[in-house]
């Protein structure tokens, strides 16, 4: 998951083009700045143009005035009106005059000439910048009289629209020029400043955005080549000593992390071997604390927890059980006569007997020296006998050869159980009420009750001749209080 989200952002990364953003930046706000100085400049230009223009305009007009009184006088003195008309059209050369009139202090008008009516318009920039429409009333005095009299006037219509027109023209080139000007100088601007600052930057940008300092089967790649020995290059210094730092730590991280999968894998081989070994140690264990160690028979442990099981059977499902206790008869004199190690060799020779002449379902146990029990589950107290009966007769008949002796022996039988209802049903009523009360005892200790009874009949073997079975007199239960106590 976490290598996922990290591909995502380094895909993210190595999609990201850097550069054009920050040129564009670059190139507006130089134009930003390049159209505010050139309207600042378009605007000192424009009115020290106005200013000059201005100063033109008046002393034109003066100019004219001046030069044209002395032929204006020659007009009126000499009533001339050809030199009148010279006189006027060359001062409407001028297109900043509108009218010349000569007036005679006699007559009134001697001549007028005006531009033809539309030819040049007003406007209100005109009345604005240069006064607007004016006119000038000049007196003409004759020079050769005394004293000196006005003989007439000279009245002159100025219209300052040409200088107008004249001073638009102006600014709209020089307006031109200078947006031109400061578009070529931003742009120029912007270029250098991009090639000088922003692209070494960009692409140390771009050095960080591709490199993967994790990517060990790829070198780690060196910063972009830069000449000067600035900030930039400070800073690609360390961006590679950082990627450097980054892949030791990392490498470390990972062979920390293989040494610890390698521990993990090891110590979850080492736990499942040992938990093996401990599962075999307890099976041992179980076989050996349930287990005769001569005779590899079940013990008495062994015995008793199967013999509860029957118990528990009978009580639920009525299905009897019968139990047949034995010892060796006179095994002590046996001992004494060939040795311990012959008497162990009867006993396993016995314990084999009991093997080989029983069911598969029961159990013969050893109970503890030369005595051994026998668990019949599903048997009645009649097919027990028989089977006692039958053991017994095989081990008399049996012998074992030890150190060139022939050694025999037999062994006395008690026989107990629990019969069946139908089982019981054979017994002496007395003995089978009393096996009902035993079933619905819950305190009653039916193991130990069998044993007992077994164990008596087994005395009774003993003391009436041995070499025999006998079945336990189960009318001396009640006998049992221990076991079975009175509140049955
Ligand atoms: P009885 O017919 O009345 O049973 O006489 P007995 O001699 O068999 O009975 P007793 O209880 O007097 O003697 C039992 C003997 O069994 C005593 C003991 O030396 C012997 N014995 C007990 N356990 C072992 C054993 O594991 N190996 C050997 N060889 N002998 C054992
Ligand atoms: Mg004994
Ligand atoms: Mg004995």
């Amino acid at each position: 998951m976490a290598r996922d989200s990290h591909e995502t952002q380094g895909n993210a990364l190595a999609s990201l083009k850097l550069g054009s953003t920050i040129a564009a930046r670059q190139l507006k706000y130089s134009l930003l700045l390049a159209v505010v100085l050139g309207l600042v400049i378009i605007a000192i230009r424009g009115y020290q143009d106005y200013k000059w223009l201005d100063g033109v305009y008046h002393q034109a007009n003066q100019r004219i005035i001046s030069s044209s009184v002395p032929v204006a006088t020659q007009v009126l003195v000499k009533r001339d009106r050809e030199l009148a008309d010279v006189l006027a059209r060359g001062m409407l050369n001028n297109r900043s005059i509108a009218r010349v009139t000569l007036t005679n202090a006699q007559d009134g008008i001697f001549f007028e000439l005006k531009r033809p009516a539309g030819e040049i318009s007003t406007s209100h920039w005109a009345e604005k910048m240069f006064g607007g429409l004016q006119t000038i009333t000049v007196p003409v005095r004759d020079p050769d009289r005394t004293p000196v009299s006005t003989i007439g006037e000279m009245i002159i219509d100025l219209n300052p629209q040409v200088y107008v027109n004249a001073y638009t023209t102006r600014l709209s080139w020089s307006f031109l020029a200078t947006m031109v000007l400061a578009a070529t100088m931003a742009m120029c601007f912007a270029a250098m400043s991009y090639y000088v600052f922003s692209r070494p930057v960009i692409r140390l940008g771009n050095y960080i955005v591709n490199s993967d300092p994790t990517d060990v089967s790829r070198p780690l790649q060196m910063p972009p080549e830069h000449r000067h020995d600035d900030e930039v290059q400070l800073l690609g210094s360390v961006t590679v000593g950082l990627f450097g730092t980054i892949r030791q730590q990392l490498g470390q991280l990972r062979r920390a992390r293989d040494e610890l999968q390698n521990a993990n894998v090891t110590l979850e081989e080492r736990v499942k071997q040992r938990t093996q070994e401990l599962n075999e140690a307890m099976g041992k264990l179980e076989v050996l604390a349930s287990t005769d160690p001569l005779t590899e028979l079940p013990n008495r442990r062994a015995y008793l927890g199967r013999l509860e099981e029957a118990i528990s059977i009978w009580r639920r499902r009525d299905t009897p059980v019968s139990v047949i206790l034995l010892d060796i008869d006179r095994f002590k004199a046996l001992n004494d006569t060939y040795g311990h190690q012959a008497g162990d060799a009867v006993l396993v020779s016995l314990a084999e007997t009991l093997r080989k002449t029983l069911r598969t379902i029961d159990l013969p146990a050893r109970m503890g020296g030369e005595e051994f029990a026998v668990l019949l589950p599903g048997e009645e107290l009649e097919g027990a006998m028989i089977v006692a009966e039958r053991l017994r007769k095989e081990l008399e008949a049996s012998s074992v050869d030890y150190e060139g002796n022939t050694l025999s022996f037999t062994s006395s039988f008690g026989v107990s159980g629990l019969p069946s209802t139908q089982g019981m049903a054979e017994l002496d009523p007395d003995v089978a009420k009393q096996f009902e009360a035993l079933r619905s005892s819950e305190r009653a200790d039916i193991s130990g009750i069998l044993y007992s009874l077994a164990d008596r009949a087994l005395y009774d073997a003993k003391t009436t001749g041995r070499n025999r079975c006998k079945l336990a007199d189960f009318k001396t239960l009640c006998e049992l209080k221990d076991l079975f106590p009175s509140d049955v």
